[in-house]
């Protein structure tokens, strides 16, 4: 491992930046992509599968069609070419979680080409090109037992489960992206964000990063202005997007004291650490004719119908970037707020808010601040908070309605955070509402008044001011269910 030896400011003033980015997704169909074996998540060990996805001599593939279809959409979405004939390639490798040795995938005929994807960092659009998008199946799982790390260094024994063999995977390539300077981690990052929120719009896949549905690999070189792009290096597995951000920042780095101290970058895949932010070596990586690739010969080739192709075409829902440029203007807020809100991932909370009748300002204040706050303090993400859209607006008309102040809706959206309920539910519970039989207040301010003769002495001689004590004491005797505007006005129009 090499430390850096410059900060990254001065790395980006040296050097440029090139990046790419290969995602494999794997798509949420019900069967596998060659064969009618289920895909559920976490089942035992082996028990989805079949001869076709283990392998065995004399089985033959089927493709499956709900794949080709969830591949053409993406290819369309990121504005590709569809190929009208094309085919499947076998890949050819050994590698103990493949039982077939070779993997079907595509090679020089993918099903979709050049395409782009526009992401929005810092103010600026960005058009990542799209290379090509390509059908393919995924591996089994290795697992290690018995070392510390869940590595093969160190363990007793590795284990195959082949129920994820012949899940249909599929990859997304982008173009080299260059010219991004200091802001390539946050393209990166930026990237696979929007592609991610694009997948689950088409909803092709549940894009759980954390499951490995989603994954990613980060190229990334370094050049000096005007010379040819650097060798690069590719950070295999990224399982964040926090991580995607950091394992390019770091490779830059690494890459950066390695060229400063007048050595060569080796290309070789690399693996990302996530307890400390660094990469390290992986191995050196094999070029695509150590694959041997050659057409599959046991499947047709892949004839999509152009009729079919401009159907889903047509069909293909709002894209996630147009979603976000509409809301902007039917909340009216600015770039810097919707960038805010994007950010905290309150879009569809906020949507949903509106959706369930309150205004767009009240459902931006409550998600952006309270709990937001709230999310921040628990370390979870705004949408895993206990309280829904419908829970915010229905606390909203309860302010509006006047049954509640802003302190008191705080202390109701606690009790619904805590699970009691939802806001009316906590307030019936809790016995909170605002004190506004006026009878009462009356009663209250008389009090107060009667026990502070030197401040209503001054409140008559027409300093106002001073009833901020008096609106004290009958917050205390009214324990804070008072309107205080409303015992202000009440209080001055006693003594006036
Ligand atoms: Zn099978």
């Amino acid at each position: 491992m090499t430390s850096a030896t410059k900060s990254y400011e001065d790395v980006v003033a040296t050097y440029e930046p090139v990046i790419g980015l290969e995602t494999h997704v794997e798509l949420g169909t019900n069967t596998k992509m060659f064969c009618g074996c289920p895909t559920v998540f976490g089942a035992e060990p082996n028990t989805q599968v079949c001869p076709v996805c283990l392998g065995l001599p004399g089985s033959l593939p089927v493709a499956n069609k709900a794949a080709i279809e969830a591949t053409i959409r993406i290819g369309l979405a990121l504005n590709c070419s569809i190929a009208t004939w094309c085919r499947f390639a076998r890949k050819n490798y050994f590698y103990p979680d493949m039982p077939k040795n070779f993997q079907i995938s595509q090679y020089d005929e993918p099903l979709c080409v050049d395409g782009y994807l526009d992401v929005d960092v810092d103010g600026q659009t960005i058009r990542v090109g799209i290379e090509r998008v390509h059908l393919e199946e995924d591996t089994g799982k290795t697992l290690h037992i018995g070392g510390a790390t869940g590595r093969i260094h160190g363990a007793t024994e590795s284990l195959v489960d082949y129920n994820r063999a012949g899940i249909p995977l599929v990859e997304i390539v982008t173009k080299p992206v260059a010219g991004t300077g200091q802001l390539a981690p946050a393209v990166a990052r930026a990237y696979v964000t929007e592609l991610r929120d694009l997948l689950r719009t088409l909803d092709v896949s549940d894009v759980r990063m954390e499951q490995g549905s989603m994954r990613c690999d980060v190229n990334t070189s370094l050049n000096k202005p005007g010379e040819e792009w650097g060798t690069r290096t590719e950070t295999k597995n990224v399982n964040s997007l926090r991580s995607v951000e950091r394992a390019v920042r770091s490779e830059m780095l690494r890459q950066a004291s390695v060229l400063d101290a007048g050595g060569s970058i080796t290309q070789e895949t690399r693996h990302f650490h996530e307890d400390t932010g660094d990469t390290t070596s992986g191995r050196s990586k094999e070029t695509a004719t150590d694959y041997r690739y050659f057409p599959e010969p046991d499947l047709v080739p892949l004839a999509p119908d152009p009729a079919w192709v401009e159907t889903l075409k047509a069909a293909l829902p709002e894209t996630p970037r147009a979603r976000r440029a509409r809301l902007q203007q039917e909340w009216r807020v600015s770039d810097h707020d919707l960038q805010s809100i994007v950010n905290a991932g309150a879009v569809e909370l906020i949507e949903a808010t509106v959706a369930a009748g309150a205004t767009p300002d009240a459902a931006r204040k409550w998600w952006l601040g309270e709990l937001a706050r709230r999310a921040n303090n628990d370390g979870v993400e705004l949408s895993a908070l206990a309280v829904t859209p419908a829970d915010v607006a229905e606390l909203q008309q309860l302010v509006d309605a006047g049954k509640l102040t802003d302190k008191l809706a705080r202390q109701v959206l606690e009790g619904t955070l805590a699970g009691e309920g939802s806001p009316s539910a906590v307030m019936a519970a809790r016995g909170v509402e605002v004190v506004s039989d006026t009878g009462a207040l009356t009663a209250a301010v008389d009090e107060a008044i009667a026990a502070n003769p030197d401040v209503a002495a001054k409140i008559r001689e027409g300093k106002v001011a001073a009833a901020g004590v008096l609106v004290g004491a009958v917050m205390k005797a009214t324990r804070g269910q008072a309107d205080a505007k409303t015992v202000r006005d009440l209080i001055v129009s006693r003594l006036s």
